[in-house]
């Protein structure tokens, strides 16, 4: 008799714990669910839109997508069309790889004004994700305040700072390119709580500040230690190598070019300003002591029109599916929620790391299933397939995205590689 499992969710985590599983046994039927049409998560809809690089990984989801055992069941999402409780009945194993869906909020005064955005809106609106693609963001200036020291502030920073010529080799859709390039900010303030020593974004990332055409990235020479002491090694390395970019920033004069991204670290937001919109961001100083951060109780104001949050994410829960107590993933134990459901990607261990880290964490908890699954007769992708049409649901299947992906394709003109459909509607039109 044959074993099915459901796997919810078709980011990098629910394709490499699909893979993983099939490696173990061919037989396993592995049915692939996710609430847009479009597969593949965070790499469509998240990784910025020149990073397409990165974003080619598609091609290895792609070749797990097409084995004759895994089938996908796009535009179902769990908790609207289907439960988890359901899909238990009807599989014998279920994973949820749903990632992390809520920016997290900073908790500050003001940070509910229009004008403030989290970066998962943001970065999904500027990826075309069919949830942002009317968030129409006022980008006001003088200034924008990007708050955060990671790669994902970084890739808004890039994305916002960019022209037209830069960005002819990527999919961003057209309405984020025009709204971006008519915007009338000049300056661009990253911000990050802590010093350069203990920044989480990674040299790459950071050394691509240096080389955008309309931008110039500045620091102030003093933020920048003139050694960097780390216990770990390669820690050390990495971290040296940062110092050194960020010093070569700290040469770079503010009128060598039109726009300038300042990069402010020691600095902690603490209000948002404006009446009817954001006016102004209200920073503290704060310091290191002992390797606690204090406030020094110094403040200044950066004048600008709109801010965007990179600090992390939260997670939603499910029903019946409870989120851990510090917000950022379900409860689990390495994996595990309850009897035949698990977690995978960010639902397992919160929005942490790169797209491969998913590749081993996925392989570990597909084990986990596989060792655990037993026959238990049910009717699979078959009987879900069966209850979502008894419920009118228009499921748009790998064939389906295929459409999409061909249609996309056939609108862009070199060397643009596609023009995003970004509406439900046409999606939906499209993968007919
Ligand atoms: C803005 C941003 C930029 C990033 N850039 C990079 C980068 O350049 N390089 C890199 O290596 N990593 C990058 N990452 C990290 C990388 O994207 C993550 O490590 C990875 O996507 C996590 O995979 P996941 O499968 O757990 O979640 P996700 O990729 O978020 O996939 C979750 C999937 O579940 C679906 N889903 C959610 N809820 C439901 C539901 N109720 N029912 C059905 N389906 C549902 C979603 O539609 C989605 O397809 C970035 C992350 C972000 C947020």
């Amino acid at each position: 008799m044959t074993r099915h499992v459901a796997i919810v969710g078709s980011g990098p985590a629910g394709f490499y714990c699909a893979e993983a599983l099939c490696k173990k046994d061919p037989e396993v039927r592995v049915d692939i669910i996710d609430r847009l049409p479009t597969p593949y998560g965070l790499v469509r809809s998240g990784v910025a839109p020149d990073h397409q690089g990165t974003k080619n990984v598609w091609r290895v989801f792609d070749r797990t997508a097409m084995r004759d055992n895994v089938r996908y069941f796009g535009n179902v999402e769990v908790d609207r069309d289907v439960s988890v409780a359901e899909l238990l009945e009807r599989y014998d194993a279920v994973v949820l790889a749903v990632g992390v869906t809520e920016d997290r909020p900073l908790g500050i005064e003001g940070e509910n004004l229009p004008g403030v955005y989290g970066s998962r809106q943001l970065s999904g609106w500027y990826n075309g994700h069919p949830d942002f693609s009317d968030l129409d963001p006022e980008l006001r200036g003088p200034g924008i305040a990007v708050i955060g020291n990671g790669n994902v502030a970084i890739d808004v920073v890039r994305v916002l700072s960019r022209e037209r010529d830069e960005m002819v080799k990527t999919d961003i859709p057209d309405y984020a390119m025009r709204k971006i390039e008519s915007s009338e900010y000049t300056d661009i303030y990253m911000l990050g709580r802590r010093g350069p020593a203990q920044a989480s974004f990674t040299t790459a990332e950071l050394r691509e500040l240096g080389e955008m055409t309309r931008t110039v990235a500045i620091v102030d020479p003093a933020q920048v230690p003139d050694e960097v002491h780390i216990d770990d090694p390669k820690q050390q390395k990495k971290m040296e190598k940062i110092v050194e970019t960020l010093r070569s920033y700290s040469l770079d004069r503010p009128d060598d070019k039109p726009q300038r991204l300042h990069m402010r670290f020691f600095a902690a937001p603490v209000r948002i300003l404006g009446e009817d919109h954001v006016t102004g961001l209200e920073v503290a100083v704060t310091e290191l002591v002992d390797g606690r951060l204090k406030e020094t109780g110094e403040t200044y104001v950066i004048e600008v029109g709109t801010v965007v949050t990179a600090i992390g994410y939260l997670a939603k829960p499910l029903e019946g599916v409870p989120v851990a107590t510090w917000g950022t993933c379900f409860e689990n134990d390495a994996g595990k929620i309850a009897d035949r459901l698990y977690a995978v990607g960010w639902a397992k261990r919160g929005p942490s790391g790169v797209i491969a880290t998913n590749r081993g964490d996925s392989g570990d908890v597909a084990a986990k299933v596989y060792d655990e699954l037993e026959d238990g007769g049910r009717a699979g992708g078959d009987g879900l397939a069966a209850l979502l049409r008894e419920r009118g649901v228009r499921v748009v299947d790998y064939a389906g995205w295929g459409k999409i992906d061909e249609r996309e394709r056939g609108a862009a003109t070199e060397p643009t590689p596609r023009v995003k459909i970004t509406s439900m509607a046409d999606l939906l039109a499209a993968g007919e």
